[in-house]
């Protein structure tokens, strides 16, 4: 027999997304997260719209600095500024306020938060799914849902197999005067040396972020690739609060998202927009619909009904990014000549503020001409 109806492997956006949407269900709900609530996750914390407004629609948002400007670097040089006529286009958070605002809504939704609970094994049977501790306590539920990101166990256990896997180094920087100055309101952004990489300064108040992500297996390269970066900032003698890396997975399409009673969320499902590795929105909403999905699911075929949302809402964003992030790599120079040109500009606002999906960017008649040309295939 099942303690809980959804025992939630992991608390960061998706898990915690999904326990509030189950706990605000009406479901028995209990959450399992190895570190305690507000810890770091190496994130660049850029909310895009999408983002943004599944989150304000549900928690306080703690954001650092709200973004209208961008400038665009190529390999640190051919410096362009745009800025946003209007609204802004994205916000800044630190993912341990952030999170925590969801660990904070989630409770207050009414589901149980275990923290300092690392999750060793699952299993399942006809009657119910088992998550064993490291202690060896065993907690059995009607459903569960995987949410322990781009490393998760939960992932294994449903089979989720990925066709993209990178690595994305981030330093935290203490900002001087000058530096918060200069940048706020403002990121830059920086196609990088290898085709497909390219990093990123993001303001934060007193800390700057700033990060490179690249495919995984040329460590070396991604290295070298931040400490150019940061020298052609000349942020080079700046405080390091914190330096860390993270890997991040993209799922193959056909990939499966569920296993009996077990269904996989976020970075553990490898959901993720391929070209610019933002996962937050892909988090935020496959952890509700999950959550939602869950909460009212009595046998394990009534998970189906997940699957065919992250089909229908989340595929399309994927394979407009997939085919994004190809043309980037075959073209490296591309997108710094296509942020300097009005519909790439405009397309990229939109994308930015979650007016329009990457699917819906790659339909706009310039650019889908633009990219069929230079795809090959008109
Ligand atoms: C360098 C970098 C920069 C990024 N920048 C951005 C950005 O600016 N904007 C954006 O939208 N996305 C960004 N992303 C992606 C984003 O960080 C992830 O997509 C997002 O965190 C996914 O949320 P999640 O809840 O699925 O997983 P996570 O946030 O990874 O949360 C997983 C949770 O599970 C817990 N956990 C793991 N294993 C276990 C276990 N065995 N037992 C119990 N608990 C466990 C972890 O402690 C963690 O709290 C970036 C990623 C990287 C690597």
């Amino acid at each position: 027999m099942a303690d809980w109806d959804v025992a939630v492997v992991g608390a960061g956006p998706g898990g915690l997304a999904a326990a509030h949407a189950a706990a605000s269900a009406g479901a028995r709900t209990i959450v399992l997260e190895r570190a305690e609530h507000p810890r770091y996750k190496t994130c660049g914390g850029g909310l895009i719209g999408t983002s943004l407004s599944w989150a304000a629609a549900r928690v306080s948002v703690p954001a650092r600095d709200t973004v209208s400007a961008i400038t665009f670097t190529d390999r640190g040089r051919r410096a362009f500024t745009r800025r946003a006529a209007d609204r802004p286009l994205l916000t800044m958070v630190r993912r341990d306020d952030f999170d925590f605002a969801w660990y904070q809504a989630a409770v207050a939704a009414g589901a149980q938060v275990r923290q300092n609970a690392l999750v060793r094994a699952i299993d399942q049977d006809a009657t119910a799914a088992r998550v064993t501790l490291a202690g060896g306590e065993v907690i059995a539920a009607r459903m569960v849902i995987g949410a322990d990101g781009s490393a998760a166990i939960t992932s294994r256990h449903v089979g989720v197999t990925f066709d993209q896997q990178d690595l994305g180094l981030e330093l935290e920087l203490a900002a001087t005067a000058e530096d918060r100055a200069a940048y706020r309101g403002r990121v830059v952004l920086d196609w990088g040396y290898v085709p497909g990489s390219y990093g990123w300064v993001f303001p934060k108040d007193d800390q700057l972020t700033v990060g490179v992500i690249m495919a995984k297996g040329r460590g070396a390269e991604t290295k070298r690739y931040l400490s150019r970066f940061v020298d052609a900032l000349g942020l080079t003698d700046r405080p390091v609060i914190r330096d860390s890396g993270h890997l991040t997975r993209c799922r193959r399409a056909d990939a499966p998202l569920r296993r009996g009673r077990v269904i996989v969320v976020g970075d553990a499902a490898g959901l993720l927009e391929p070209w610019t590795r933002e996962g937050i929105s892909f988090a935020l909403r496959s952890g509700t619909w999950a959550g939602e999905v869950a909460a009212r699911a009595r046998t394990p075929e009534d998970l189906s009904g997940y699957e065919l949302l992250v089909a229908e809402r989340l595929g399309p964003e994927m394979a407009a990014g997939r085919r994004l992030l190809r043309l980037f790599t075959r073209h490296p120079r591309l997108m710094h000549a296509a942020m300097a040109t009005p519909p790439g500009w405009r397309a990229f606002q939109a994308s930015c503020r979650g007016e329009l999906s990457m699917a819906e960017v790659l339909r706009r008649a310039p650019i889908r001409v633009a990219v069929g040309l230079l795809s090959g295939s008109a």
